[in-house]
């Protein structure tokens, strides 16, 4: 089948649909390319907090912003394996580890190659968010078995201007390249609620859509104002136009992963439940999402039970 290309204008007319006729055809999307009633289970793990010089507006792990994050060193790989650990008894699938980095360095790339192997020997998928990369580093990270390499893009070329300015939305799409050129799985999205206009929504998601090899795992977050970020004061935008963001991300994105990231806490079951029917299947399932709070995991369990959702089993084998 040849990709479809995107243009803006076919993405507002999606957004456009009657509320349930979004809603429905995201949901006929999802069913013809994953079992009905299915949600993976990923945990983020924080490897290296704060101190970051980046200047994302929403972040509170930047160094300038007076956020009360610590910066601290880079995790032992024994805490990150009990963490691992902890997260496959608890049902996740994926591990995904975050460094507040603006970029690798390769002095931190012989560590970061231990952790990936560890957390592959436990049967997990791996998954790593690190900053920008070099052709050279993707590779190495791949040797190392990483399966996933999240890079969000955030938002449109245009609106992205208005949130970070100290590298290019440019740079971005280079790393994803880096990444893909590596042969590792691309985890891209954004984050709405930033002040974004449905234009630049769209425009997040046709940049990622029209990539030679469209990512596989799409994350769409809600803006967590948080204390001290220049963001602090967003209002929060309808819950109706996140579901459509997820809905259409799905329609787009047919075999991705559509994930419910940053934002879960504060929303409600029942809007859960909406994101869930409009494609999202994937879930950050931890004690902590990066620096915001993010549902118990018992509550999880409890409200994907109470909709009669199943969630997915290990893929690769514990190694001996
Ligand atoms: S989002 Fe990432 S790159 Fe941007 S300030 Fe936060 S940790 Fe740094």
């Amino acid at each position: 089948m040849t990709k479809r290309t995107w243009v803006l204008k076919d993405v507002l007319e999606l957004y456009a649909l009657p509320f349930l006729d979004l809603i429905f055809q995201a949901q006929t999307v999802y069913r013809q390319h994953f079992p009905a009633g299915t949600m993976q289970l990923s945990t983020l793990l924080n490897i290296k907090d704060g101190g970051c010089p980046e200047d994302c507006h929403y972040c509170p792990q930047a160094a300038r912003y007076h956020t009360g994050v610590k910066a601290k060193k880079l995790l032992s790989k024994e805490v990150v394996s009990q963490q691992a650990h902890t997260a496959r008894e608890l049902g996740a699938t994926r591990f995904c580890m975050g460094a507040a980095w603006r970029e690798l360095k390769d002095r931190d790339l012989p560590a970061i190659v231990d952790l990936i192997k560890e957390v592959r020997s436990l049967g997990m998928e791996s998954c790593m968010t690190l900053g920008m990369l070099t052709d050279e580093q993707a590779q190495a990270l791949k040797e190392a078995g990483l399966d996933y390499y999240n890079h969000n893009v955030d938002s449109s070329p245009e609106y992205y201007k208005e949130i970070i300015t100290t590298r290019t939305y440019d740079e971005r799409l280079q790393t994803l390249q880096c990444v893909q050129d590596a042969g590792i799985k691309v985890c891209s999205g954004g984050i709405i609620g930033m002040g974004e206009t449905l234009e630049d929504r769209a425009g997040m998601l046709v940049t990622l859509a029209n990539l030679a090899q469209p990512p596989e795992s799409v994350p769409i977050n809600r803006l967590v104002p948080v204390p001290g970020t220049p963001l602090e004061n967003t209002e929060t935008i309808d819950p109706f136009d996140f579901v459509r963001t997820i809905a259409v991300a799905r329609i787009m994105f047919p075999t991705a992963r559509v994930r419910l990231s940053a934002g879960r806490t504060t929303m409600s079951d029942e809007l859960q439940a909406l994101c869930f029917m409009a494609g999202a299947n994937s879930i950050f399932y931890g004690e902590k999402l990066l620096m915001t709070g993010n549902p118990e995991m018992v509550k999880d369990r409890a409200l994907l039970q109470r909709l009669g959702i199943s969630v997915d089993q290990l893929v690769n084998q514990p190694q001996a």
